[in-house]
């Protein structure tokens, strides 16, 4: 038994001592295909020389200033170079060291923009079902995974949520892309006139889903409809690319593809790829205007926000993903992924999905894939599968269906950006294999 408190604290992990290339390495020697990317975190493998020198430069410089002293050139470049490349009106940066504080920082920043602006009413979030958007008090609360805050709910803030544009269990088998989007849109439009307009602050969602439903893009103009519903009312539109951003789905800014711009925009995980812990809130220029005029500060704060050795980091990160041109690698990789898996599952079946963007994939699996009935939460189809993956030296990220039965267990892919065509057939060979003996496992039991 380890000291070190992890999540679940019976469970004995293997020791994690190096880092090479897409793999990773444990004490006891034996090696791991990193193609979950941790949490869709590494998106540069795990041993880059040039983070680590850009690290190593920044710490023997000056690793970390108190940022109500001093900004930082790291942190002021970094900056620079997001907004550069961000969607339309996002030109501001707000540092933080992880997603849910990106979340956080969101969420008080869009509540805050009312009380400047002189609508002190509009307090309501309103989130989609089945999503997540962190642990931290507040993310957890506007999150639409029952199970994650049903312990919590008595010292949480109040939610609302509507219907994920998640085609696979939403959209009805005659209905059109069209048809579908225009009624998840009515349905944000209708919470909205039941809540009061004038008292909705914001819309959250995930530009692309990750951890609750397994890659799950938008359907066709979904956003923009979204967009749309937010600005009829006044209401801001946060979008989620915690995941999804920084180049996961083969865009920097995942909204990019949707010809979206958010009000707020909460990127993390591959920011940094692991190599440092940071997070930033990309806010428009509206809202920051309107916090300068008025009191003329963001009433928030942590004390390593704009941590000056995470922004070298992530800066040199960022420029090693496009010096390299690896969103063209991730849009081809990603490709070939998903054509493999749906190659091989064609007639599985306990396959009942292969999905997403970019090298952002998910697989959902279930009892019947005529009936689309996910398999029992007792099985524990998504432990099994990560067991055998690690058996077999793989790393990937499965989730449980949800308890009421209202999606199916899946599996995440979210592999480094470096990685080769050859990666991707023993990511599948592996992944197939692991599957099979899961499913076997879980079928004899
Ligand atoms: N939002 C989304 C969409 C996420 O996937 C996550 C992390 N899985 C978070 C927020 C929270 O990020 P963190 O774990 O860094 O606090």
């Amino acid at each position: 038994m380890t000291t070190v408190f992890h999540r679940a604290p019976k469970r004995a992990l293997p020791v994690a001592v190096a880092g090479d290339g897409i793999e990773i390495i444990d004490s006891e020697g034996k090696r791991y295909i990193d193609a979950s990317g941790g949490a869709a975190v590494s998106c540069l493998g795990h041993s880059n020389q040039r983070v680590i020198d850009a690290i190593k430069r920044q710490a023997q410089q000056l690793p970390y200033a108190h940022t109500s002293f001093f900004t930082t050139e790291p942190a002021e470049a970094l900056a620079d170079w997001l907004v550069e490349r961000a969607p339309e009106g996002l030109r501001h940066v707000y540092f933080v060291s992880g997603g849910s504080e990106a979340v956080e920082a969101a969420l008080k920043l869009a509540r805050q923009y009312f009380v400047e602006t002189g609508e002190p009413r509009r307090r309501h979030f309103i989130a989609r079902r089945q999503s997540y958007h962190g642990n931290t008090l507040g993310a957890l609360a506007i999150g639409g995974n029952a199970w994650r805050r049903e312990p919590f709910l008595p010292i949480l803030i109040e939610a609302h949520h509507v219907s994920p544009c998640y085609a696979y269990r939403e959209q009805r088998s005659d209905e059109s892309d069209e048809a579908f989007t225009q009624r998840l849109a009515d349905e944000l439009e209708s919470k909205i006139l039941d809540l009061g307009p004038e008292t909705v602050a914001a819309f959250v969602a995930e530009t692309v889903v990750g951890a609750t439903a397994g890659a799950v893009p938008p359907v066709g103009d979904y956003l923009c409809k979204i967009r749309a519903v937010c600005d009829k009312y006044g209401v801001l539109l946060i979008l989620d690319e915690i995941m999804s951003g920084m180049g996961r789905t083969g865009h920097l800014y995942a909204c990019a593809e949707d010809g979206v711009a958010p009000d707020l925009l909460t990127i993390a995980k591959g920011l940094g790829a692991g190599y440092q812990p940071i997070g930033a809130t990309l806010v428009s220029d509206r809202i920051y205007e309107a916090i300068v005029k008025g009191s003329g500060f963001f009433q928030h704060g942590h004390t390593y926000i704009g941590h000056a050795t995470a922004c070298a980091a992530a800066l040199e990160v960022q420029r090693v993903i496009e010096e390299d041109r690896l969103l063209d690698n991730v849009k081809a990789r990603g490709e070939q992924l998903r054509a493999s898996l749906r190659e091989h599952y064609s007639r599985h079946e306990h396959i009942g999905d292969v999905r997403g963007r970019g090298l952002f994939v998910g697989v959902e699996l279930v009892e019947d894939r005529a009936t689309k009935v996910p398999f029992s939460h007792e099985l524990a189809v998504n432990v099994a599968i990560k067991r055998e993956a690690m058996k077999r030296g793989l790393m990937v990220y499965p989730m449980g269906g949800t308890v009421d039965g209202v999606s199916g267990d899946h599996v995440l892919l979210a592999p480094p950006f470096i990685c080769t065509a050859d990666d991707i057939d023993r990511i599948v060979s592996r992944l197939t294999d692991a599957i099979d003996d899961a499913l076997r496992s879980a079928g004899s039991r």
